[in-house]
């Protein structure tokens, strides 16, 4: 069989684990592109979400949530050899499913690094232990044994996901604009180069959603356009989290550094909601964004990172700058007012919204044309016409889990990965026709652009990509 066609006929059985905003957007994608009867295919959960759009297709359903003593019994019904463990739930150890693949010879795949529930606001665990740099390592630790081993797709949704394929992407484009001649980087050390050689000193995973309800927010609900456990958790449970570049003279008086592991990243004595930093998209121009903590931020920081020996002579500043749609912004000032306690009532945004885009990319700084962004501008409007149950953060998210499904089935054997060792020409190939709009947009902008004169403001006149100018508060 070529290899192109495998995920045609994938011959084993899927599980899906978690069925909210994601799972069930991405099960049409899943039955339109990968040959798998629906027989062959199971979906836990922990409540009743989605179970209608599991009838409607035909598609298995039961609750059955995943706990650190009953995750193997469970597992062990659905699932074995050569079959395809697709995690999209929340609270349910990414490691511990990991490992129980990697020693059943079952492929995985997930959307972010996850603990078991609670650790998140574990009191007694250190900032450092609560961070994604934590869970990162962790993960690391078992790739560093998983060689030939059943290949296991870490964190690659949208962000953490397409985005560092978005990366790469724009990096050529760059490199062809200014008159850089290269073929492209086969190895993660040539990658290393060419960012280094094209002078990127910040990269933003900036992200604009617009999408707006029919209804006002509703006053102690908590509304947004996907997992508002998932964006309550990285966004206050956890520590604002950022790629340090070598670039950077002041370092945060928030700042710390971890003792331990690669060393790529810096955490805050702030969680992400309360991060804020100038950013810009070609949609909405400048804006603020928050530095809520993601994998990305670490994995591209530190897979671009240059040494020589052991010394760290490059490496880019990379962090999330994301703008909530204007419902998660209100519902989150209302969090942050009552103690930072999530409300009791949640709502994923999905027939009520009326209009808005998700414009979604990778800002790339401090090379010869200034600024680069290149991404994703998706309308509620054409996620509509392009696949069913989902707005448009949940399409660019369900079109990265496809497309490395597709490369995981094609690749089945490389042991445990992050999004930006994949084959991004293969996974983009995929994901392209989900995109909306693929935008490719130089700007002269910089965050002193325009900046406030009116109070006093503490900047770095000389390098506009010091990580304190674009800070806001
Ligand atoms: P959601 O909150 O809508 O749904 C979560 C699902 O997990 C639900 O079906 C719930 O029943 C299930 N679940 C909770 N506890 C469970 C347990 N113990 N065992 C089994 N299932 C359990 O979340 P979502 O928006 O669908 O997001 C799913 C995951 O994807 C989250 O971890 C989220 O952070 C992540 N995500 C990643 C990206 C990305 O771009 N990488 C984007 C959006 C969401």
């Amino acid at each position: 069989m070529e290899k192109e066609e495998i995920y045609r006929t994938f011959p084993g059985r899927l599980l899906i684990v978690g069925f909210g905003s994601i799972g069930t957007g991405v099960l049409p994608l899943i039955l339109r592109h990968i040959g798998i009867p629906k027989e062959r295919i199971s979906i836990i959960a922990a409540d009743n979400r989605g179970v209608s759009i599991a009838k409607k297709e035909r598609v298995s359903f039961r609750i059955e949530p995943l706990l650190p003593d009953n995750y193997k019994k469970i597992l062990g019904k659905y699932l074995r050899g050569k079959d395809f463990l697709l995690n999209l739930s929340v609270d349910v150890s990414s490691v511990d499913l990991i490992k129980y693949c990697q020693a059943r010879g079952i492929l995985y795949l997930d959307t972010v690094v996850e603990p078991w529930k609670g650790v998140y606001t574990d009191p007694k665990l250190s900032l450092s232990e609560r961070s994604n740099y934590s869970l990162r390592e962790a993960v690391l630790k078992l790739k560093k044994g998983s060689k030939g081993k059943t290949t296991a797709v870490v964190a690659h949704g949208a962000n953490p996901g397409i985005v560092s394929h978005f990366v790469k992407r724009a990096l050529l484009n760059i490199a062809k604009d200014t008159g850089h001649k290269t073929a492209a980087p086969k190895t993660r050390e040539e990658w290393g180069a060419l960012m280094q050689k094209l002078g990127v000193k910040t990269i933003h995973i900036a992200e604009y959603d617009s999408q707006v309800s029919s209804e006002p927010k509703k006053i102690g609900r908590f509304e947004n356009t996907w997992s508002v456990d998932g964006f309550h958790s990285e966004g206050i449970g956890q520590p604002s989290e950022l790629g340090w570049g070598t670039h950077e003279k002041h370092f945060p008086k928030d700042g710390h550094k971890h003792t331990y592991g690669c060393g790529a990243a810096i955490y805050l004595d702030r969680p992400g909601a309360k991060t804020v930093v100038r950013t810009w998209t070609p949609e909405h121009g400048h804006f603020l964004g928050r530095v809520v903590t993601h994998n990305e931020s670490i994995s591209i920081a530190d897979y671009f990172t240059v040494r020589k020996g052991k010394k760290v002579v490059y490496q880019p500043t990379v962090h999330y700058a994301y703008r909530p749609c204007d419902a998660a912004m209100l519902s989150l000032e209302e969090c942050l007012g009552n103690m930072s306690k999530l409300q009791d009532e949640q709502r994923i945004l999905l027939e009520e919204i009326t209009t808005g885009m998700d414009e979604l990319g990778v800002l790339l700084m401090g090379h010869k044309k200034g600024a680069y962004w290149y991404g994703s501008q998706l309308t509620m409007e054409k996620t509509r016409k392009l696949a069913p149950y989902q707005n448009a953060t949940g399409l660019q998210v369900t079109a990265g889990v496809l497309g490395a499904m597709v490369w995981a089935m094609e690749n089945p054997t490389q042991g445990v990965v992050e999004a930006d060792e994949i084959d991004f020409e293969r996974v983009m190939e995929i994901i392209e026709p989900y995109m909306g709009q693929m935008v490719g947009k130089y700007t002269d902008w910089t965050p002193l652009t325009d900046r406030e004169k009116t109070f006093a403001d503490d900047i770095d006149a000389k390098d506009p990509w010091q990580f304190k100018n674009f800070r806001f508060s």
